[in-house]
């Protein structure tokens, strides 16, 4: 079974991806052709399909949204909170997921770059901050509207938007002495060159999934096995 090490000097950089919470029951979308629990992503997450059919849109975040709230974290949600536990401001953690697996399992330290399910804000762009909202929408008449007048949309980065907090993210990335990645096929960028930027550093870089990304080369080490077996016995502090 591989072990790795984290020193007292290290700083950890922790990227998760759709896989991180397959075996909390919430589907990837690359494990079935392409489509995201049936939906083409062109027809539910890009600005596109918003201006086109924002009720399409809603419909398919609000049923995202109800699967969220019944999951639980599995271990591998567990084991990345128990190691920040014992690194404090030494560990970071960017998830690409928009659902909440990793907070209810104690994380702290997280970005969520591509937004969050329980969230939204103005699609009008007002510069009002976004939203708690986990309301399951059934009509688009349920949704409500900013003060400006804008409709609420989903605080989700659409496919073609810029993902969220990538300044915070670059910092961390840069001083980070170890780079661990879970779950998410090296496909969808720039998430997929955060382990570049973090070799350029001279970080270690380990991927944890059962096959390897796409970006499988750019990686010291790949392990390879389903998260919640993997990670909770991973490191040695
Ligand atoms: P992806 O669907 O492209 O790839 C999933 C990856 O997870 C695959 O490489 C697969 O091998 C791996 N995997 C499957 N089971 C695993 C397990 N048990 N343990 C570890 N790895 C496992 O996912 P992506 O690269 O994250 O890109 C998908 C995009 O879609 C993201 O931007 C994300 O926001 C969104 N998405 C989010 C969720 C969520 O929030 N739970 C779910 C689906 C998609």
């Amino acid at each position: 079974m591989t072990r790795i090490s984290v020193g007292s000097e290290d700083r950890v950089f922790v990227l998760t991806g759709a896989g991180i919470s397959a075996e909390s029951g919430l589907p990837t979308f690359r494990a079935s052709d392409g489509l995201w629990e049936g939906h083409r992503i062109e027809d539910v997450c890009t600005p596109e399909a918003w201006q086109r059919n924002p009720a399409l849109v809603w419909e398919f975040y609000s049923a995202r949204r109800a699967a969220g709230a019944a999951a639980q974290p599995n271990p591998a949600h567990i084991g990345l909170a128990t190691l920040e536990s014992r690194l404090g401001d030494r560990f970071f953690l960017c998830t690409q997921n928009v659902d909440d697996l990793h907070e209810r399992a104690g994380s702290v330290r997280l970005v969520h770059m591509h937004g969050e399910l329980a969230k939204a804000r103005c699609s009008w762009e007002c510069g009002k901050a976004p939203v708690e909202d986990c309301k399951v929408y059934t009509s688009l008449d349920e949704v409500s509207r900013c003060s400006c007048g804008g409709r609420l949309r989903p605080h989700i980065v659409f496919f073609g938007e810029i993902p969220l907090e990538m300044g915070r993210i670059k910092k961390e990335i840069r001083n980070a002495t170890l780079m661990v990645v879970v779950g998410t096929s090296g496909s969808v960028y720039p998430a997929a060159n955060f382990v570049h930027w973090a070799r350029e550093g001279g970080a270690r870089t380990v991927y944890v999934g059962p096959e390897p990304p796409l970006n499988a080369s750019a990686f010291t080490h790949v392990v390879e096995g389903k998260a919640g077996e993997v990670l909770p016995g991973l490191f040695v502090v």
